[in-house]
């Protein structure tokens, strides 16, 4: 589960452990003032460039390699 890191105007900067489908938070848990999402450190999540694909120079699928 994801730790949402958010800063509040009266309380500062807090972090907020959230299930990934929950909405964001727009208001402090706290004083109910209107929080900010800092996309930070903590968002454990990474976007990997597409250097990841099958590299089908074997096609032994398509070559009948019978024997
Ligand atoms: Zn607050």
């Amino acid at each position: 589960m994801p730790i949402y890191e958010y800063k509040c105007p009266n309380c500062g900067r807090f972090e907020l452990k959230q299930n990934i489908k929950d909405d964001s938070l727009s208001h402090c848990p706290t004083c109910s003032a209107p929080v900010q999402r800092l996309i930070g450190k903590n968002v454990g999540i990474i976007f990997k460039g597409p250097g990841f694909y099958v590299n089908d120079s074997r096609s032994d699928s398509s070559d009948s390699s019978a024997s």
